[in-house]
């Protein structure tokens, strides 16, 4: 029986670890997060869901496409990773400093109707700040034309959110999933610095610099 090189035995026994691992830890992650669940209850399982398509990937431990990009992809990871102070459920404290179950974190525009301000309802749904991601939502359009794929409609909500932060459609080949991160990832930073700023302006309780790391620490570790 012809033996493999040392070398060769390491990195092929490193892959088998890396893909077993990385099956356990998308089941546990994914446990964790049901998407039969009538409403996302935590900053977790939001960060999961939203994740959700980007979690099928064999290896967890190479960086998500959108992070392998030499592009400044900041202002998506600390929005993605919940570590801003302008998107209501991404903070953990009410503006008193008392702690807020997450589901009680309602989009300041929308009150005195309540409802949770987080990702999803800010971007898609939010009547103040939606419009802002209409200008995106035209030019990922056209980019799913162009990798002939599903039209952006027939993409749920959450994917539809996961994919104006930087996350790649899941029916797009793996071939083509760097040229995609290249040709969106401005379109969606762009979009993520006009949410900032309308939302600093609008709510009065946002502060006026991100918490990146003081006030709110990441939901998790990027994946
Ligand atoms: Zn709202």
């Amino acid at each position: 029986m012809a033996t493999l090189p040392p070398k060769s035995c390491e990195r092929a026994y490193r892959n088998i670890l890396r893909t077993t691992i990385s099956t356990l830890w998308r089941m546990e992650l994914l446990n964790q997060a049901p998407l039969h669940l009538p409403h996302i209850n935590c900053r977790k399982a939001s960060y999961i869901h939203i994740a959700r398509d980007e979690l099928q990937r064999r290896d967890l431990f190479k960086h998500a496409q959108y992070l392998r990009s030499h592009l400044d992809q900041l202002p998506l990871l600390c929005l993605r990773t919940q570590a801003t102070s302008y998107i209501p459920s991404h903070l953990h404290l009410a503006n008193d400093h008392t702690y807020t179950p997450y589901n009680q974190h309602y989009c300041p525009s929308c009150l005195p109707i309540q409802i949770v301000g987080n990702k999803l309802h800010t971007l898609l749904h939010c009547p103040h700040s939606s419009p802002l991601s209409h200008p995106a939502i035209l030019t990922l359009t056209r980019a799913l034309r162009r990798y002939d794929l599903c039209s952006w409609s027939s993409h749920t909500p959450l994917q539809q959110t996961a994919i104006l932060l930087g996350s790649s459609p899941s029916k797009l080949l793996r071939k083509h999933d760097k040229a995609w991160t290249h040709s969106t990832s401005t379109t969606c930073t762009k979009l993520i610095y006009s949410l900032e700023c309308h939302l600093f302006k609008h709510q009065p309780s946002a502060s006026p610099r991100p918490a990146q790391s003081v006030t709110s620490s990441p939901a998790s570790p990027p994946v």
